[in-house]
């Protein structure tokens, strides 16, 4: 028998915004939504689920990472009721739900632990500098050491054991017994979902958000890899160099553009902002702004009088790497991937 909690839906508003005794169940929202089917049906279902507190329902679908959030549903319902806020408000909650850390609902849920964590990482950089007597090479030695290990630490404790979670929830709770060779030949959605979202180009009007998402990855991906592995800050080579330069203009033009709609609030998707979707587009931002001009200062020869300016690079850096990517908003990219992963191997397991 399905186990109802009584305080879900008062617990889910610390997630977003949503009125749960407005829904009357029309179903307009379902019919219009481009990217619900008969097998996965939503928002609707899960509008269903929040209202009746049916929380190990929510836990082990998939479907609040199938919806891309185009708001069609919350422009369309006669209640207001704002079931696309609701879908988003149900990603934040699943992600805290697979963090074993506990963390991510923790940061989700408090302002004040949020701003506590992000002044601790600036506080432990500016020691760190402090510490190293602000000596410039010193401090760019151990920062490129971090985005190094902070990738490896991150990923292998964090991520993975929080994807794993995610699978264990969804695909085996939930009663599927799928062949190893699925997890194979579903290998290649994972790939393509990953790099490129096309998913959301399912949804009506999404053209150009989809457009701006795929230069969003392709050059936070690029640049990741520039930085750590080419070496960018200390590089010669013209090639790389400017390379960077793109790629980082790139997220900050992009990001801009993400920031001003949130700040306007002109679409549907970006009238409602948790605190963590404004740190998630800011940062990426900063983390474009500051990479941009670090390297222009060391073009220029006059990083080695400012090296404020790495340090504020760094410190960027390190709220990005310890706080957004493992607790943040940066894990809907991951959970979104695995999802339409997941979901083909039990499809697969279906056949
Ligand atoms: S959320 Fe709105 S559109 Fe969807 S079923 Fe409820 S009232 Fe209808
Ligand atoms: S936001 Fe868009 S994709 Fe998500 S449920 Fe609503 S209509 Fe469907």
């Amino acid at each position: 028998m399905a186990r109802i909690n009584p305080e879900f839906t008062d617990e889910l508003k610390k997630y977003g915004v949503f009125d749960a005794n407005a829904c009357y169940n029309c179903g307009n929202c379902t019919a219009v939504c481009a990217l619900s089917d008969e097998e996965n049906s939503f928002p609707r279902k899960m509008v269903r689920y929040s209202v009746l507190g049916l929380d190990d329902e929510i836990k082990t679908s998939l479907d609040p990472w199938l919806c891309y959030y185009c708001g069609e549903c919350s422009m369309t319902c006669p209640r207001e009721a704002d079931p696309g806020e609701l879908m988003m408000s149900l990603r934040r909650w699943l992600t805290a739900k697979y963090d074993w850390t506990g963390l991510s609902g923790l940061l989700y849920k408090s302002l004040a632990a949020s701003i506590t964590a992000f002044v601790l990482m600036a506080a432990i950089v500016i020691g760190f500098g402090a510490y190293e007597h602000f000596n410039l090479q010193t401090i760019m030695y151990y920062g490129h050491f971090f985005e190094k290990a902070a990738i490896t630490i991150v990923f292998f404790l964090i991520l993975l054991p929080n994807i794993f979670h995610m699978w264990w929830l969804t695909v085996i709770k939930s009663g599927y017994k799928a062949p190893v060779s699925a997890y194979f030949k579903a290998l290649g959605e994972l790939i393509v979902h990953m790099f490129t979202q096309k998913r959301t180009l399912g949804c009506d009007n999404n053209q150009f958000r989809w457009f701006e998402h795929l230069i969003l990855v392709l050059s936070y991906l690029s640049l990741l890899f520039t930085t750590v592995f080419l070496d960018w800050f200390t590089t010669q080579h013209l090639f790389i160099i400017i390379i960077g330069y793109v790629e980082s203009a790139f997220i900050f033009v992009v990001t801009f553009d993400f920031v001003r709609h949130r700040i306007i609030k002109d679409k549907e998707i970006s009238k409602h902002s948790h605190p963590s979707d404004l740190y998630f587009v800011i940062w990426l931002f900063l983390m474009g702004l500051t990479a941009f001009i670090v390297r222009l200062f060391i073009d220029l020869y006059i990083l080695d009088n400012n090296v404020w300016m790495y340090l504020v690079q760094l410190i960027v850096l390190v709220q990005w790497a310890m706080i957004i990517v493992p607790f943040g908003k940066w894990t809907h990219f991951l959970y979104r991937s695995f999802a339409m992963y997941f979901h083909r191997i039990i499809e697969l397991a279906e056949e």
